[in-house]
């Protein structure tokens, strides 16, 4: 099988207690769509958000009142915190002294030179960093002036353009996207940006729809992106709950091998050969392996024709049989168990060999 050889050679950027860049693996990221200031609702969602895999949430900071609000969201939360900042030193600056981990922020678009070195030196006095978030859609004049419409030159030149401020004030700790919402441009311009920018890449396609077409455009370009060992971090960005996003994101990393900690369904198309209640069986073992922390291959076959043959890379399976199911595990049938119970029995081999996994 080959696999994706991932790019290690960035630079390594601490974000809490993650590492970033480097050998180090793809981080989840997700954003909050609750109102920042309600922080009851914003810890709730990052709850819900942790419990589907997500590593790293970014919440918005638009106003004094959610800038307040970041202390007591960081002192109730398990996983790093990045404010998303436009323009407004002051948010920055209030953000950094509230706990966050990680702001975002482009420093082109700060202002005023001492404004820019406030907002750095208070990130380098914590030991934070700072992403520089280029969007095609808001790129700056002078670049859309020099070529005409956004591309993926114009984006890496406005990347280069904010790296270039931060590291006139020494600063390195630096993260870069390049979003856009057109797949071919954003995976051109990230492919330019590895080559000519040292620091991790957090991948994006910006405003890339709802739940399916979103989940469908988002695979495409963050999977092509991907498959050339390319990108840090990165947010599947759904007009859709962000819980969903976490599971794309997820879902899209193992397909590439590129999650150690998670579960992965193999599931037969169905034929007229079915003999068991497949669709709903394979959606509640999904369900139930989403929890499930170790790189585990599930099968749940339709028939036992082909039966543990067609998912011979799996761990565990199940493939029916008339009234029965046939329970195997590394492609040998262990025993066979009655229909009502199959799914149970299924999720105990799960259990056994996840337990197994971290007693490794
Ligand atoms: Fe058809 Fe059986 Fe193959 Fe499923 S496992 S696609 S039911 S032959």
């Amino acid at each position: 099988m080959s696999e994706v050889i991932h790019r290690q050679d960035t630079r390594q950027v601490r974000v809490g207690d993650l590492t970033i860049g480097g050998k180090n693996e793809v981080v989840i990221q997700s954003m909050t769509t609750t109102k920042t200031h309600d922080v009851d609702a914003t810890v709730n969602q990052i709850g819900d958000l942790v419990q589907a895999g997500c590593q790293v949430v970014r919440v918005a900071c638009p106003d004094e009142k959610a800038a307040d609000a970041i202390p007591e969201i960081k002192k109730r939360i398990t996983i790093p915190l990045v404010v998303d900042i436009h323009f407004d030193y002051r948010l920055a600056l209030k953000a950094i002294e509230g706990g966050a981990d990680k702001i975002r922020i482009n420093p082109g678009n700060i202002g005023k030179r001492d404004k820019v070195e406030a907002v750095v030196n208070a990130a380098k006095e914590k030991g934070i960093p700072i992403r520089i978030g280029v969007n095609a859609g808001s790129l700056e004049k002078h670049i859309l002036k020099k070529y005409g419409y956004p591309t993926a030159d114009g984006m890496v030149e406005s990347a280069l353009h904010h790296i270039k401020i931060l590291e006139d004030l020494n600063f390195y700790d630096i993260i870069v996207s390049l979003k856009a919402s057109d797949v071919s441009l954003a995976i051109e311009a990230y492919e330019k940006a590895a080559k000519v920018i040292p620091y991790p890449l957090h991948l994006g396609i910006t405003e890339s729809g709802t739940l399916f077409a979103g989940t469908v455009k988002s695979s495409a370009g963050l999977g092509a992106i991907l498959s050339k060992g390319i990108g840090n971090t990165l947010r599947i960005s759904l007009s859709a709950d962000p819980v969903e996003e976490v599971k794309v994101a997820r879902e899209l990393l193992k397909s590439f091998s590129l999650a150690s900690n998670a579960a992965t369904l193999i599931s037969c198309p169905t034929c007229g050969r079915i003999e068991i209640d497949l669709i709903s069986i394979a959606n509640e073992v999904e369900d139930y392996i989403s929890e499930i922390r170790a790189p585990i291959k599930v099968a749940v076959l339709g028939c036992a024709v082909n039966g543990p043959g067609e998912a011979r890379e799996a761990d565990i399976g199940i493939a029916g049989a008339r009234g029965e199911g046939l329970l195997f595990r590394h492609g040998e049938i262990i025993r066979k168990v009655p229909e009502e119970t199959m799914v149970e029995e299924l999720k105990k081999e799960v259990d056994k060999l996840a337990k197994e996994y971290a007693q490794e």
